[in-house]
């Protein structure tokens, strides 16, 4: 809530109350002048002395009471308050003063609601009648109007407090939660965010981010129109609030993204929820998913972890956002943990290799942006080239070129137009001629570029086939390097297991079949083998 505006009313009510303690001290001040018997015996300096005791305790009292908000504190500050009143006003002949002990009932009345103005006021009411009993019911008619007035002003203001209470708790959830599926809306998701995050760094905990989108929605939207698509983005928040323990957060973020925060927990929990979330839905029964590309409604799911790989709230998001584009573009339905081979590799390079690897980066992220539908092929053509390296027992220095070359092996493409590489359809003749140039252009731009020269030879050859029908040179079997006969087979396999804009991806064993079916046609038999050794794995 508006927070500030909370601590406004706090300052009011302190405020009030120093003042309440003020107007007693200056009844004592006023019977000290008209020497009233007490105080004559007491003097100036003592009752002077105690008030400059009693002041700041009870402000340090109520300021701790705000801190802390507790209740029981606020008793102790009106209950101090109270035998003060008692023993003065048994000892003062005057008894108009008695209208000081609302004052208690007041301030409960509009911290607490009506209840504790109550048990406030049955407080004050015992007060008085302890005082009129000591001085013998000399007044009970003004006694009796206090009782009332007492009970009356608790009642009032209690209720009113109570009423404000309520319509606040109203307009605050209707300013924090989406009024459609019911969950948190983006702005109290940052605010809840930012104090988990807090939170954690003070608990030196780790906290999970998970970020659901739904696959297709639009094509949902346009099948059934909105009013059904609201229905399934209802159905599919109620999912994920099931799905999200009770200490962690879910929110929708956007249109059909979701979240969910959870504190203390690592990727790999978040990753079990995420697929918990997914297989939810998926088996969910949603009229008229057949129409969906994959006959039933999926989200796609991207992870991200702080402080492991996002150091603050931006970061992580951003991390777990682009996890999720990750898990979109490689085939949808999935849920992807956020991982960056260049952040791996960086931790293993030499500072002058760190510059060299930011600048692939750079390069890599061109080719993703204007290649959209092969989003981070590169980097996990690379995680597949190193099992493989690692199975056929490449050396180290090998092993990093053909690391290097899988990042670096659709450079070429940055010559190549939006339109051929975002064509949603197939290729005609000259296009092809075009996409063909990319491994010779790509070996073309990295020649310069000492460090890489070991890349070069991979990235021209990375299309030449085993029976030498590929491009550009016609290379065939052992004459092609082995890095690019490794890289054929994982480019391959990456592009086929990817969904295009005019065809969906293959599923890893329709691509096996694809793969073996031209294995010494297209591929190295040996290293296939490997290969699907290393997915059966
Ligand atoms: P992708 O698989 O790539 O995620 O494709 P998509 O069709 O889901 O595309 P995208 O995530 O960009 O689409 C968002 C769509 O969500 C656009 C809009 O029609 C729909 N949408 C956003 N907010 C609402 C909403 O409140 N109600 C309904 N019914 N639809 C919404
Ligand atoms: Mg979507
Ligand atoms: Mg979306």
């Amino acid at each position: 809530m508006l927070y500030k505006d909370k601590n406004k009313q706090e300052k009011y009510i302190l405020t009030s109350q120093v003042i309440s303690f003020c107007l007693l001290a200056i009844v004592i001040l006023v019977a000290i002048s008209f020497k009233d018997q007490l105080f004559c015996q007491m003097g100036y300096y003592h009752s002077t002395v105690m008030f400059a005791v009693m002041l700041p305790l009870i402000i340090m009292v109520r300021l701790l009471s705000v801190q802390y908000s507790n209740i029981l504190l606020e008793y102790a500050v009106n209950i101090f308050y109270f035998l003060l009143s008692a023993v003065f006003l048994v000892l003062l002949s005057q008894s108009a003063f008695e209208i000081l002990l609302i004052m208690p009932v007041i301030i409960m009345a509009l911290k607490y609601g009506t209840k504790h103005a109550v048990y406030t006021a049955s407080c004050s009411i015992a007060v008085l009648f302890f005082v009129g009993y000591r001085k013998a019911f000399a007044s009970i008619d003004s006694d009796l109007m206090y009782f009332i007035v007492f009970l009356l002003v608790a009642w009032l203001i209690g209720n009113m407090r109570d009423s404000e209470k309520e319509i606040q708790r109203k307009l605050e959830r209707l300013a924090s939660h989406d009024g459609l599926t019911g969950l948190r809306n983006h702005r109290s998701f940052q605010l809840i965010l930012d104090e988990m995050l807090d939170r954690a760094e003070k608990r030196k905990e780790p906290l999970s981010l998970i970020m659901l989108d739904i696959d297709y929605f639009k094509v949902y939207n346009d099948s059934f129109g909105h009013q059904k698509g609201d229905s399934v983005l209802k159905l599919v928040a109620a999912i994920i609030r099931e799905c999200t323990p009770e200490w962690g957060e879910c929110a929708r973020y956007g249109g059909e993204e979701f979240i969910v925060i959870l504190p203390g927990k690592t990727m790999e929990f978040a990753k079990a929820i995420g697929e918990q979330i997914g297989s939810k839905i998926e088996n969910a029964k949603v009229p008229g998913a057949e129409v969906l590309p994959k006959g039933r409604l999926t989200v796609s799911v991207g992870v991200a972890e702080y402080p492991l790989i996002a150091a603050n709230k931006e970061k992580l998001i951003q991390k777990a956002d682009e996890a999720l584009y990750k898990a979109k573009f490689a085939s949808k339905d999935k849920v992807e943990i956020y991982y960056s081979v260049f952040d791996e590799l960086s931790l293993s390079l030499m500072e002058g290799e760190r510059d060299l690897l930011n600048s692939i980066r750079t390069l890599t992220m061109v080719i993703d942006a204007k290649d959209r539908y092969t989003y981070g092929h590169s980097e996990r053509a690379m995680q597949l080239a190193r099992k493989l390296a690692e199975k056929v027992r490449l050396n180290e220095e090998e092993t990093k070129e053909l690391c290097y070359s899988s990042l670096l092996h659709d450079i070429g493409k940055i010559e190549i137009s939006r339109e051929i590489l975002n064509k949603p359809a197939e290729l005609n003749a000259p296009e092809w001629e075009i996409l063909k140039q990319h491994p010779q252009w790509g070996a073309d731009i990295i020649r310069p570029m000492q460090s890489l020269k070991g890349t070069v030879e991979i990235i021209l050859h990375h299309h030449e086939n085993y029976d030498g029908s590929g491009y550009p040179k016609g290379f065939k079997g052992e004459d092609i390097p082995l890095g690019a006969r490794i890289l054929r087979i994982i480019d391959s396999y990456d592009a086929m297991t990817s969904d295009r804009p005019y065809k969906r991806g293959m599923t890893e064993a329709q691509a096996i079949e694809e793969l073996s079916r031209l294995s010494g046609q297209h591929y190295d038999p040996f290293l296939l083998e490997k290969f699907i050794q290393i997915l059966s794995e």
